[in-house]
């Protein structure tokens, strides 16, 4: 994710924090040393509050993260932002169960968190009104103590499980709302009809916001309607395309290029063969792969004269041809390369190409769903 910073490594996973953060925290530190009017004892009070709500944040999503690896899965990294955490996949099984247990146990610790903050509001001095005063005293969350600091982090945890909740992509409540949908009906359908909900639950926020004036609900309803659109696109591709594996529908007359090749001759192979990406082939092995990005970039850099090795992708994805086109989708997501080779028995068989996933996506997705047995 663009302006986030790696922080460290836990569980074998990157964590990384995006740049917000660190502008929230900034915020707070203004909001209790200039706004509540308390000098520099309140800034860094502010900041030691929000990098407490931020180690709960962690929490969230590292309860996500484990229970993912727990069935099987890879993560990769975890960017924070303030309000909860992006995590990146791979290789997760579209298990409804699964996916219910992974999501669920996000918003289960903050609520457990608060729970477990509820003794202390009876330990630390109680200002006003008792334990409980400091919900019904603004001056006690706003002012600096002991009492104030955990109830505002009790009130941040339980505000952070019921927003997570909240039955709209992407958002946890909306993966949750899919899962349980998902024992009813197919994947694609539940995906639909989760992404719906979360659509009309954002329309009916940001309508809410602007004429309120509360302008971080409209923030906050643009940021679900996108998301859901996002996840129902990325949910319904997935499905589809994993109903046909590379090998059936893989375009087998490749054209090849050499290494020691020159991009002029490669224009010219591209002007009769109608192919934009190449695998790059040295003694029958495959050694890299020449995008149209590449050969164009080359030629405005290089000049025609230089060789495909000079400009080829060294580091690319691999497929088999047993693999389905969703893992295809996946890998160039992950990479980026829009053009990957398709082996079998270690034999290069051929070329998948972004334009040719899409092909094949609008040709299964014209078929009826129903009629196609689903993998
Ligand atoms: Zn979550």
């Amino acid at each position: 994710m663009k302006w986030s910073f790696k922080i460290g490594r836990v569980f074998d996973i990157e964590l990384r924090v995006h740049i917000t953060f660190f502008l929230i925290i900034v915020y707070a530190a203004y909001i209790w040393g200039v706004g509540y009017n308390q000098g520099w004892p309140g800034a860094v009070y502010g900041a030691v509050l929000i990098s407490a709500l931020f180690v709960c944040v962690v929490i969230h999503e590292l309860c996500h993260s484990r229970m993912a690896q727990h069935y099987g899965g890879e993560v990769a990294s975890i960017t924070l932002l303030p309000i909860g955490g992006v995590s990146l996949l791979k290789n997760m099984p579209d298990d409804p169960k699964k996916e219910f247990w992974m999501t669920i146990v996000g918003p289960v610790s903050n609520v457990i968190i608060g729970i477990l903050l509820i003794p202390f509001l009876y330990l630390v001095p109680n200002q006003v009104g008792g334990a409980y005063g400091a919900f019904t005293n603004a001056d006690v969350l706003t002012g600096i103590s002991l009492q104030g600091f955990v109830s505002y982090m009790l009130l941040i945890n339980f505000l952070l499980a019921v927003f997570n909740l909240l039955p709209a992509f992407p958002l946890d409540g909306g993966r949750v709302l899919r899962s349980l949908l998902a024992r009813r009906m197919s994947y694609v359908a539940a995906t639909r009809a989760a992404v719906t909900t979360g659509q009309i639950f954002a329309f009916i926020l940001g309508i809410t916001g602007l004429l309120t004036g509360a302008w971080l609900w409209v923030i906050i309803a643009v940021f679900i309607y996108m998301g859901a659109e996002q996840e129902g696109a990325g949910a319904e591709m997935k499905t589809v395309l994993s109903r046909l594996t590379v090998g059936q529908a893989v375009e087998d007359d490749a054209k090849t290029v050499d290494p020691g090749q020159s991009l002029s001759e490669v224009v010219t192979i591209v002007l009769h063969a109608y192919q934009e990406d190449f695998p790059v082939v040295d003694g029958g092995k495959i050694v890299g792969v020449l995008t149209r990005a590449n050969l164009l970039g080359g030629l405005h850099s290089r000049g025609p004269n230089a060789t495909v090795e000079q400009v080829m992708e060294k580091e690319f994805p691999v497929v088999d041809a047993e693999a389905r086109f969703s893992e295809v989708y996946e890998k160039m997501n992950s990479t980026g390369i829009k053009a990957i080779p398709v082996v079998k028995n270690s034999h290069l068989l051929g070329m998948v190409t972004l334009e040719h996933l899409s092909e094949v996506f609008m040709l299964l997705s014209s078929t009826d769903d129903t009629l196609t047995p689903q993998a």
